[in-house]
Parts: C-alpha cells; structure tokens; sequence
C-alpha cells in the first residue's frame, strides 16, 4: 500500500501509572484544563473492543466515573485469541500492527512489547499458474493521485488495463480494505490512503495483538466492564441518559460513547430516543461494512509460500507461522467481501475448509488434502454483535464518517474504527484514536 510517512510522534506522560500520550494534553485549548477537572458524571461506554477499552482507560487516569456495557462474553471485540489450536496463541481478529506512528506504536514502545516486521514475500495465482512477478505491476494503479473518478475500485481497475486476468488480484487489494472490488470506492480509497500517517510497515507480535490491548490498556479497567450485557435502547430524552439491555437493566449516565461496529448502527439494533438525526443516519447507511472471516489451516509440510495472492476463492493467502515461535505449518486463509459470503453461504465449516484446501491442491499439485492436519474458522460475519469485517467507503460517500462522527447534544459521543477521520478506519490503532478524540471531546464539553 501506499502509505505516507508519519508526520508527527506524540510522548507519554505517566499518570496513576497509566500512560497517556502528552498530545492529549497539548492538542486541547488550555494545559490546565485537564489537569484540574473535576467531573462528578458518569459515563458509559458501549462495546469493550479497542475503541471503548481504551477511551475508558483514558475516563480512569483523569478520575471520571465510567462502566463498560459489552454485549459479549469476553472483552476485546474484533480483536480475539484462540489457544489450544497451535503450539502458540493465535489472532483470531486484528493481527498486523500497520505502522509504528500512533499511539499504539507509542505504547509498545514505553512497554517494551516484541514485535516483529512482516517482509515476507508475495506469490500471485495468474492464468493458472503461481508466479513471482505480474506481467503489468498492481501497484501502479496507486500511482495516479490526480482526477481518480468516484467509481468502483473494479472499474477503475479495468480503466487502468487491468483486465479479468487480474480480477482476483484486484480482490485481494480490496480484500485488504475489507471490501470487494465492485463495492469499494476508487476514489475514496486513494484519498484516505493519503491521510495515512501511521507508516509503511506491517508488524507481527511475538504474543497476540489481543496479549497486546490486554495486558496495557484493558487490565487497567476490566473491573469497569460488564459483559453479556446487549444494549438495545439508549434514551438520552431527559437530562440524564438512560441504557437499556435486553435484559431490560437500566444504566444511567450523563453522557455516553457508542463504540458499537458501523454494521449495528446501520441495521438499528439499538434504538435511540429521540431519533438520531436524519443526517447521521444516512451518513451511517453510505459507510460499508462487508463480510470477512479467516481460516487457519493446519499441515504436516510446509509446501505453501508466505503469500499467496490471487486465488478465486480466497486471494490472500498468509503463512501464519512468520513472526512466531514455532514448528508448526500454518497458512492463514484472510478472506473478505464476496469470497467470504460466498463461503459463509456453504454452510458448514467443513464445507469452508474442503473449498480453500481444493483450490490449494490445485496451486500446489495436491499438497494440501494430502498433509493436511486440522482447521480453524472464525467468522465475523456470523458474529451477532460485529456482523462483518471492518467499515470501507463507498461510492459517493462523502463527508459520511465526519458525520456519523459528529457527536449529539453533548450527550451521545461516537467513536470505533468506522468513526476514524484521519484514514486509520479499518484499523485497531484507528479505534483507539477515535477513543481518545471523543474523550477529548467530552473533556471539551464538561469545561464549556
Ligand atoms: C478478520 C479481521 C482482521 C483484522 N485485521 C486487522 C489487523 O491486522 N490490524 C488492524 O489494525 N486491524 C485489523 N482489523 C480491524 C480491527 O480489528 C478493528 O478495526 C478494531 O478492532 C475495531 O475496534 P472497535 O473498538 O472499533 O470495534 P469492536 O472491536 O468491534 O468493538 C465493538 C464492541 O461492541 C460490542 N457490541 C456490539 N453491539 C453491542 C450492543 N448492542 N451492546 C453492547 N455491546 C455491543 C461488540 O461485541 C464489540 O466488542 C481486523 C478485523 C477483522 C474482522
């Protein structure tokens, strides 16, 4: 990807013994402000994925009353571990670190968390055959900046002279935004690519990403967190605001921070009273959220490359093992937009594994069936409480995530990866900056 390099670093300061990047000071109007406020609301925060955990841990150093509302049965959201499967912990969500240049990059420095850069080298499947190289290289098209149309990446793609030849290396780009081709905006991609500032560099941690959030942001405030706790109504009519769940439990609070993925937003499965704003309702409807799972493959032989890039059923192919203590031969399966419906439409997990390793067998000679061991699926799509991928833009979607940002009488706050500005969406890192802008935000409101 073409990624821009990273503009501004931000430092921590130490308070109660959390970090807190200093710009979270700096960037607000007065110093003095956040050092002296004294808040006797509460807040409650809505999902416990990274977002949420990590504007909570931001609520705990400045001494605001806070709970964490999580629909699950475990904390953590998109960002999962499964142990028992391979001889070392494996990300079941998020799992690459995409640049060092936040406040996550910040964090594991001050902790000292092993991360390791991901360099592995790519394979395509073209015309039947695993290759090296393409015959015309995919990542010119990001080369034009210039008058890219407002059209489906696949369209551009093809005006770009990448024919059918390369249908499913242009999947595996959109795949990447969590998204296919024919949904995801040309436009809007190549614009947001420009805003990235988190660096180039893919990185691995030697334990979890999960291990990661866990031990520095979420330990701090897990006794805040009440789980299998569904949200389904949010009444901010009165001065106060109540929270329902579907155990018809009330909350109450002065203000709350909606961190729920776009894909809850957008189907209503919580109820606002009043009614959010028809133009923040709308700018939920443009922001895309597709369907997205991985497949963990198990074999006794490493036959597999490290990528592989390409295939009509899955086009991205990775060899999990890369970063990781390790003697095991495990291929991850990343699939995304229509690949990973068309899979979720099989049926049974078993059916899922039987189609990966059949088009496997086909680019390595029968290998696959042949050393085959175990596999695992996770499906987000299937999730009740993500129900997809992560958000993408769409066509013709404007302002939509600047204004499904915008935040409601100084009561309603939004944050998550699909309310990130700044073109880190998508990601963990872009979670948690939306965490601690609506923090700030509230901060802003509390002294106004
Ligand atoms: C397969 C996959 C691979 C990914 N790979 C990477 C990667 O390598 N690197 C990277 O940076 N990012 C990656 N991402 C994206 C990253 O995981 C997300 O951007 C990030 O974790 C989102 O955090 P969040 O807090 O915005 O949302 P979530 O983590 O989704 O948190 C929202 C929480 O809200 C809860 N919730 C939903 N409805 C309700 C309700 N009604 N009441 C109460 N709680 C509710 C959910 O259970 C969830 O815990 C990946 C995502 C997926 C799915």
């Amino acid at each position: 990807m073409d990624r821009r390099k990273f503009i501004k670093q931000s430092t921590f300061l130490s308070i109660g013994g959390l970090f807190i990047p200093s710009v979270f000071f700096s960037s607000c109007r007065k110093e003095s402000l956040f050092e002296d406020i004294n808040y006797d609301g509460k807040v409650i925060i809505i999902g416990a994925g990274a977002a949420g955990l990590y504007a909570a841990y931001l609520l705990k150093s400045k001494g605001i009353e806070f709970q964490l509302l999580e629909a699950n049965t475990s904390y953590g959201g998109r960002l999962a571990k499964l142990e028992g499967f391979a001889d070392f912990p494996i990300d079941l969500g998020a799992q690459w670190l995409h640049g060092k240049n936040s406040i996550l990059g910040d964090l594991i420095t001050t902790s000292n968390t092993k991360i390791t850069l991901d360099d592995s080298s790519e394979k395509y499947w073209f015309n039947n055959q695993l290759i090296d190289t393409l015959p015309k290289d995919i990542n010119s098209i990001f080369l034009k900046e210039e008058n890219v149309p407002d059209v489906s990446f696949k369209d551009y793609a093809t005006e770009q002279g990448f024919n059918t030849d390369y249908q499913y290396i242009v999947e595996n780009i959109a795949g990447d935004s969590g998204a296919s081709a024919s949904s995801i905006s040309a436009y809007w991609k190549m614009k947001e690519e420009e805003n990235w500032v988190s660096g180039d560099d893919d990185f691995k941690f030697q334990e979890t990403y999960f291990d990661f959030i866990d031990k520095q942001i979420a330990s701090a405030v897990n006794d805040k967190i009440i789980l299998n706790t569904v949200v389904k109504k949010i009444d901010y009519s009165q001065d106060g605001i109540s929270v329902t769940d579907t155990n018809n439990t009330t909350y109450l609070a002065d203000k709350v921070i909606v961190t729920v993925p776009i894909s809850i937003l957008k189907s209503n499965d919580i109820q606002f009273v009043p009614i959010l704003p028809t133009e923040k309702t709308n700018a939920f409807s443009k922001i895309g959220m597709g369907a997205g799972m991985k497949v963990f493959l198990k074999f006794s032989s490493k036959f597999f490359d490290e990528n592989i890039i390409g295939g009509p059923v899955c086009a991205a192919y990775a060899d999990e093992s890369i970063g990781k203590l390790t003697n095991e031969n495990m291929l991850l399966a990343f699939i995304m937009g229509d690949q990973a419906e068309y899979l979720t439409g099989l049926g049974s997990n078993v059916a899922i594994t039987n189609a990966l390793l059949q088009e496997l067998d086909l680019m390595y000679g029968g290998q696959a069936t042949a050393s085959f061991i175990s596999s695992h699926v996770q499906n987000w799509t299937t999730n009740p409480y993500v129900k997809g991928a992560y958000s993408y833009s769409t066509v013709g979607m404007g302002d939509a995530r600047k204004i499904a940002a915008q935040s409601v009488n100084k009561k309603l706050y939004f944050a998550g990866e699909a309310m990130n500005i700044n073109g880190h969406h998508q990601t963990v890192h872009g979670a948690v900056e939306t965490g601690y802008r609506e923090v700030i935000k509230i901060l802003n409101d509390i002294v106004k």
